[in-house]
């Protein structure tokens, strides 16, 4: 298994009042597939993500990456083979958008060397896919939230890693963005054999792209499998409360979701 979430808990206050964000929590990621993390606000979903990528240790259980414990691997390592996209997007430096997918090769520089000319490239080819030229040579500090998303999402692609957590990566992508970002995604998967982890709120975002969903409820994992199996009229009734109507669409060979009310 690549990436293995074994029996894991996880809470943000005091054990002995049992309140879990996360609550044996059993799952795996394997390389060549794009999942989806379905649920609730408040259901676990960031801090799950946050696990997966080594920024916090479960408090019961383990997290291991090819066999060997989260936190047995140094920063760097780490950095090398899992990148995040934040939902909270933490840059309020006045750094550009063309410093900020720099720092995505950080992790695989020489210590104290400067990036390679190889290295600018990856940059700038990145910075391309994302069509996002325009934003390069802009500060941070003065894009739009869904500007400042693309960036970020193109540092994680300059990371170059195996493993991609996106957390709402579409939040605030206009339709246009929202799919262009996620074709790259799937690319990444389908043509390179990475792993995408990718927290959606939109259903039908993840029922198109999405070829494994993991339904979260109460710090619970609900339904897990392949989108064909588990996205149903009955999960999105159980996790939600809404009354939903499943249809497959052939223009893009995906089933869709109808929300009735
Ligand atoms: P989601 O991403 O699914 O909306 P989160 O994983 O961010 O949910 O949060 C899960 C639970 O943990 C929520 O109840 C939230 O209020 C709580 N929580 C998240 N971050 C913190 C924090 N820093 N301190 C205390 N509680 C937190
Ligand atoms: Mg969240």
């Amino acid at each position: 298994m690549m990436l293995d979430v074994n029996e894991v808990s996880y809470t943000y206050g005091d054990r002995e009042i049992g309140v879990w964000a996360l609550d044996n929590i059993y799952a795996s990621f394997e390389p060549g597939h794009f999942y989806g993390i379905i649920g609730p606000n408040g259901c676990g979903k960031s801090t799950l993500l946050d696990l997966l990528c080594g920024h916090k240790f479960p408090d019961r259980g383990s997290v291991s990456y090819w066999g060997r414990l989260l936190s047995a691997y140094g920063k760097k390592a780490l950095a090398q083979n899992i990148a995040l996209v934040p939902q909270a997007l933490p840059l309020n430096f006045p750094y550009t958008a063309r410093e900020v997918v720099t720092m995505g090769r950080y992790p695989h520089l020489r210590r104290f060397a400067a990036p390679t000319a190889d290295d600018r490239d990856c940059v700038d080819a990145v910075i391309d896919q994302c069509e996002a030229q325009s934003l390069a040579p802009r500060y941070m500090t003065a894009l739009s939230g869904g500007e400042k998303q693309r960036v970020v999402f193109a540092r994680a692609l300059a990371q170059d890693t195996p493993v991609l957590l996106l957390d709402e990566p579409c939040a605030n992508l206009d339709v246009c963005y929202a799919l262009l970002l996620l074709d790259i995604a799937a690319q990444k998967v389908r043509e390179e054999k990475r792993t995408v982890v990718a927290v959606m709120h939109d259903i039908n975002l993840a029922a198109r792209y999405c070829d494994q969903l993991i339904f979260m409820k109460d710090g619970r994992i609900q339904a897990a499998g392949a989108t064909a199996k588990v996205l149903d009229e009955g999960i999105l009734k159980d996790i939600f409360g809404v009354e939903a109507k499943l249809v497959v669409e052939p223009a893009i060979g995906a089933p869709q979701v109808v929300f009735l009310r």
